[in-house]
């Protein structure tokens, strides 16, 4: 939380072209329109889809199996400038651009049928001990402020080291993950949404999403900043 007084010195600057920011926020009108939209997605997971499909599409791969999740919300697509406001909280601990892109995140939360707890996808302890923070649960920490719901960076823990996704396939992101966390539902949560940067191919979305409903969660849903397009086709896809 920022407070006025905070403002008077530091008035809200727009992050990426320097003007004044707009709405109390520190990204100005211009360049929060040019921000790269995730318009058209699957329903579920969020996948970029073919521009135009109708608000209400599956992709083929939760038309086949429908995830453990209900829902991904992920307004933008993983491109500029996201992606450096992503990169610079990761790698260069720039907290302002987590800050921001938590409280656009927030705005784009719809407002019925908000989840009991927040919770970020969270690092091993020896990543944590590298990196010296979770960026997923800087993101929490703000969405948890804006939107007045409790977030526990405690509860889901990454009990296992994993090598990193990105250099991975499809298969081996999987069996990468496999029984990786582990979830304690001390405060009987029925309904919890994972926090995390970006979703690629929704693997540990997936995995921690079926791990919180081992322990007795009934809906999980996962909020991420941006969404990545899968390497491959996703036809067929199925209208609602
Ligand atoms: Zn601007
Ligand atoms: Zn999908």
């Amino acid at each position: 939380m920022v407070y006025n007084w905070q403002r008077l010195f530091f008035p809200p600057t727009c992050l990426i072209c320097g003007q004044p920011g707009e709405n109390d926020l520190d990204i100005c009108g211009h360049c929060r329109t040019d921000l790269p939209r995730n318009h058209s997605s699957c329903h579920c997971c969020a996948l970029p889809l073919p521009p135009g499909m109708a608000t209400k599409t599956l992709c083929g791969s939760c038309a086949r199996k429908p995830p453990p999740f209900s829902r991904i919300i992920s307004p933008w697509l993983y491109a500029s400038p996201i992606d450096d406001m992503i990169q610079q909280l990761k790698f260069q601990q720039k907290f302002p651009a987590g800050r921001l892109l938590a409280q656009l995140l927030a705005q784009a939360i719809p407002p019925l049928d908000r989840p009991d707890l927040l919770i970020p996808v969270p690092l091993h302890n020896r990543q944590l001990g590298k990196r010296g923070f979770n960026h997923a649960s800087e993101l929490a920490r703000v969405l948890s402020a804006e939107l007045k719901i409790p977030w526990s960076p405690w509860l889901l823990r990454k009990v296992r080291e994993t090598r990193p996704q990105h250099n991975l396939g499809r298969r081996q992101r999987k069996s990468n993950l496999r029984r990786s966390f582990h979830f304690n539902n001390r405060g009987h949560c029925r309904h919890i949404a994972i926090i995390d940067d970006v979703v690629t191919t929704a693997t540990t979305a997936t995995e921690a999403a079926k791990t919180l409903c081992k322990a007795g969660v009934e809906k999980v849903e996962i909020w991420a900043l941006a969404r990545t397009p899968m390497n491959r086709p996703t036809l067929p896809i199925m209208l609602l």
